[in-house]
């Protein structure tokens, strides 16, 4: 049995328990990073109808082929072209006995689809709108997820040690994102996570910064955040380093880099099965408010991190998620200021059951020349 399969019949009875939860008889799942998750398929269109008893997965004939070799729990139907799909799922929704109420992803699905399901699936079956059930089992990351998410950041961390030497006065910012992410591919990324953040001098007070033609000069302070995706996972991790040597600094970017640093380590320190975001966002932003920047820590902490880079609730100021073992976050304090600049220190974690491990393994020192 390959790892797949052995995954896919885990996470199909996993689902299963959540669907007797959420009180319905069986789920269509249409959000493709569910659909792969679930089944280990990867085309570019399917939906899946999962009962207790069954697990059908609908797509068409471009992949005939692929479906039954990539998804060997699911009974493949193929439907007939694009209109097809509703057509299939009536059909197949029709064959069901005992199912009277089946859910459905309600952030997923457009107007559009609710409207052909209701007309064409039978009457005697109720849709229900349900949210992030499959969201919910991937919070919780296997052991082969999290070499997956540590290979990723490995790629990413390798990538940023072979172009640091173009952290020096003179580089674009654009052309630096560029290096990055080229060596990244190099280094067998499929993609970068997401879109690189090179954020130098006072281009980085704004956290979500595109890189542009501003070139570095000696002094600045330069925030990178980046990530790779590799088989499918992503990592994500931030530097803000000074370009030219130490004495270029100013004893102010010193000073808020460390804060930045140890209200990270604050937060780290927090992490533990049992509390919750809130919690941890707290032993960050409180330390940062004792010191008088607060209001210039403007986002929440961290987030999860796996199939998407946001891959579902995280650290923040409202977040009632409680951490278990086996959770994926990244924890990312900052301090942006207008006309000044900008620090951010990103690490991923892997909730423990006695605390935590960082995965990330960077120097996060604010210099590359001592
Ligand atoms: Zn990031
Ligand atoms: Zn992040």
């Amino acid at each position: 049995m390959s790892t797949q399969d052995s995954n896919s019949k885990y996470r199909l009875a996993q689902l299963r328990l959540l669907l007797q939860k959420a009180s319905v008889d069986g789920l269509v799942v249409t959000r493709q990073i569910n659909i792969a998750y679930l089944s280990g398929f990867h085309g570019s269109a399917a939906h899946l109808l999962i009962t207790q008893t069954d697990a059908i997965l609908i797509t068409d004939a471009r992949y005939t082929l692929a479906a039954a070799q990539e998804a060997p729990e699911f009974t493949v139907v193929i439907s007939n072209g694009s209109g097809g799909y509703v057509e299939a799922l009536s059909l197949e929704a029709g064959k069901l006995h005992g199912v009277d109420r089946v859910g459905f992803e309600k952030n997923d699905v457009t107007y559009g689809q609710w409207e052909s399901w209701t007309e064409a699936i039978p009457k005697s079956i109720v849709l229900v709108p349900t949210n992030d059930l499959v969201e919910k089992l991937r919070q919780i990351k296997s052991p082969d997820e999290i070499a997956a998410i540590r290979k990723a950041i490995s790629v990413a961390q390798d990538a940023f040690l072979s172009v640091q030497n173009l952290l020096v006065a003179g580089t674009q910012e654009r052309a630096f994102a560029f290096a990055l992410e080229n060596a990244m591919r190099e280094r067998g990324a499929t993609a970068p996570s997401f879109d690189t953040i090179v954020a130098g001098g006072p281009q980085g007070a704004r956290p979500h910064h595109h890189p542009n033609d501003r070139a570095f000069v000696d002094g600045d302070l330069v925030t990178i955040d980046w990530g790779a995706l590799v088989d499918g996972y992503c990592s994500d991790i931030t530097r803000t380093v000074l370009i030219g040597p130490k004495s270029n600094g100013t004893k102010e970017q010193e000073k808020i880099h460390a804060l930045v640093l140890e209200s990270q380590q604050r937060a780290i320190a927090a992490i533990h099965p049992g509390k919750t975001g809130k919690e941890v966002d707290a032993a960050a932003r409180d330390f940062l408010t004792e010191h008088g920047y607060g209001d210039a820590f403007s986002h929440s902490l961290g987030h999860s991190l796996g199939l998407e880079v946001h891959d579902g609730p995280g650290f923040s100021t409202r977040s009632d998620l409680v951490l278990e073992p086996g959770m994926v976050l990244t924890v990312e304090p900052g301090i942006y200021l207008a006309d000044w600049g900008g620090v951010r220190i990103e690490e991923d974690i892997v909730v423990t059951e006695t605390g935590c491990d960082v995965l990330t393994s960077l120097p996060q020192t604010i210099t590359l020349h001592p």
